[in-house]
């Protein structure tokens, strides 16, 4: 699996990041679910799995914003969430160091704890729970971790967690092979359209 956000990562987040969305349905959860794989890229994660319904429409839309702004983040379904949080704690990525699950529930502890204390020297995958989590994930995840001990969005916990862990220096990181690059503007928008030449477009 390409690393694509290695450098970007060194500044805070583990070796490389997955997020995992579990129980996804695809008449209610498009929109909510996309906008996890959008945060998870933008925040520098490396994969966005999700289990539960397949729905190649949800990939294909984050694909393009891929291609559109850059960086390599892949996008994949898992069948058994379950058996691959096991595997991946016992086997990491495969071919280096076993795995660290994190996994976002209001009933965890505090996540500026668990920012100071997460190694980064190991891959993490970060599981965001959907209608019903099994007790298994609570029991087999490293890490229960709240995002304050209420009720929030899953969106909002996800983000708060990740530019923690790297103290918003994900704002700063680079995405490769980007087509469009948004220039900061604070009056009107101003894009650079790179296959247009080195063109500088506003909006
Ligand atoms: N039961 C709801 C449903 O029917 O879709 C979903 C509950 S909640 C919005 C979904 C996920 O958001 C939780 O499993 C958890 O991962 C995350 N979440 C919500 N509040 C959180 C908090 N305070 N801290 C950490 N994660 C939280």
């Amino acid at each position: 699996m390409a690393c694509s956000h290695l450098q970007a990562n060194m500044a805070g987040l583990p070796i490389h990041t997955t997020v995992l969305r579990l129980g996804y349905r695809v008449g209610r959860d498009p929109r909510i679910t996309t906008h996890l794989g959008l945060v998870a890229r933008a925040l520098g994660a490396d994969a966005f799995l999700v289990a539960g319904d397949k729905d190649l429409g949800l990939f294909k839309t984050l694909t393009q914003v891929g291609d559109a702004f850059g960086g390599e983040m892949h996008v994949d379904h898992v069948a058994s969430p379950t058996a691959w949080v096991k595997e991946f704690i016992s086997a990491g990525e495969g071919d280096g160091p076993s795995g660290i699950a994190v996994h976002l529930t209001m009933y965890g502890e505090d996540y500026r704890e668990v920012a100071q204390k997460l190694p980064r020297d190991k891959p993490v995958v970060v599981i965001v729970g959907g209608p019903k989590v099994p007790q298994s994930i609570y029991r087999m995840s490293q890490f229960n971790v709240a995002v304050g001990n209420q009720p929030h969005s899953e969106v909002a916990a996800l983000a708060l967690l990740l530019d923690r862990l790297q103290d918003g220096s994900w704002v700063d990181q680079k995405f490769e092979g980007a087509r469009l690059e948004i220039i900061p503007n604070a009056d009107g928008k101003t894009v650079i359209d790179r296959s247009d030449g080195e063109g500088e477009g506003e909006e």
